[in-house]
């Protein structure tokens, strides 16, 4: 159960969010949302074969919750989730969609504006990318965090056990790089991932964890890095680099992960598989 991501309405309301927050309205036509909905969703979303990635936004503007969205065609003859979720279809219908005006209008109160956009980053995706996906998006997460203190101070507690046990498990070092840096005692830029990400089902296991560095932590939750099942590193074909420093990625491939302390258990499998099905990109046809 919950094995397969599903992010793709998700990631439709948080571009209906930042288009709300720069416009004041989230009024949206397909033919607008179809290029930046589909990037966020090839970004951000489960990997999938090339020849669809066109067509990924026309699922959830269609079937987005009739209770918050308002889909029309071009003649203003409302639309149900009967709809073919074609994009040439949508794209000749004209449909366009908006969230309901008492939705906008809940909206308008920034705490609620915050701890809702906090709740769908929060359930979908893990905290390395809802700052990217943000950025993307056009929300200033800098406020949301703000305005979500006590939330965000709660999760905290609640994960802090696992990260300190996967950082002493890997000794503070990025089990890909072996970055060990330090101020003073205290470690900088070494941060427990969750390889089957905590929102998706993920246990606080030491065997769903690995200590990476904040730039590889990044990548792995990205899909630019992957694990095969005898605990390598993989880098996804899509990934480029020119300088050096990006492209020092390269030479991770076929690396061995660190391994864990002595009698604490390796990333399990299982963990390694849901990362390869639901993040890692490859477009294998
Ligand atoms: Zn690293």
């Amino acid at each position: 159960m919950g094995a397969v991501r599903v992010p793709h309405k998700p990631l439709l309301l948080l571009w209906l969010f930042g288009r709300l927050a720069t416009t004041g309205s989230s009024i949206a036509s397909y033919a607008a949302a179809e290029e930046p909905v589909n990037g966020l969703i090839n970004q951000f979303g489960p990997p999938v074969r090339r020849a669809t990635t066109r067509q990924r936004a026309a699922m959830p503007f269609v079937h987005l919750e009739r209770e918050l969205w308002d889909l029309r065609d071009a003649a203003g003859d409302p639309l149900g989730h009967e709809v073919p979720e074609r994009r040439r279809f949508l794209l000749d219908l004209g449909a366009t969609g908006r969230l309901h005006e008492d939705v906008e209008r809940l909206l308008a109160d920034p705490a609620t504006f915050a701890a809702a956009t906090r709740l769908l980053l929060a359930r979908h995706f893990t905290s390395a990318l809802a700052p990217i996906i943000c950025d993307t998006v056009g929300l200033d997460v800098a406020t949301s965090v703000e305005d979500s203190r006590l939330a965000v101070v709660s999760r905290r507690r609640r994960s802090a056990a696992f990260t300190e046990r996967v950082l002493r498990v890997y000794a503070y070092s990025c089990a890909a790089c072996g970055f060990d840096g330090r101020v003073g005692p205290v470690p900088v830029g070494v941060e427990a991932a969750h390889v089957r990400w905590h929102s998706q089902h993920g246990p606080d296991d030491v065997a769903n964890g690995l200590a990476l560095c904040s730039l590889h932590h990044t990548l792995l939750d990205l899909g630019v890095l992957g694990l095969t099942p005898d605990r390598r590193l993989k880098v996804s074909e899509l990934y480029i680099a020119q300088a050096p420093a990006g492209r020092a990625i390269y030479d991770l491939a076929g690396r061995p992960l660190a391994l864990p302390r002595p009698g604490e258990p390796s990333v399990d499998v299982e963990h390694i598989t849901w990362h390869d099905r639901q993040v890692f990109r490859s477009y294998a046809a």
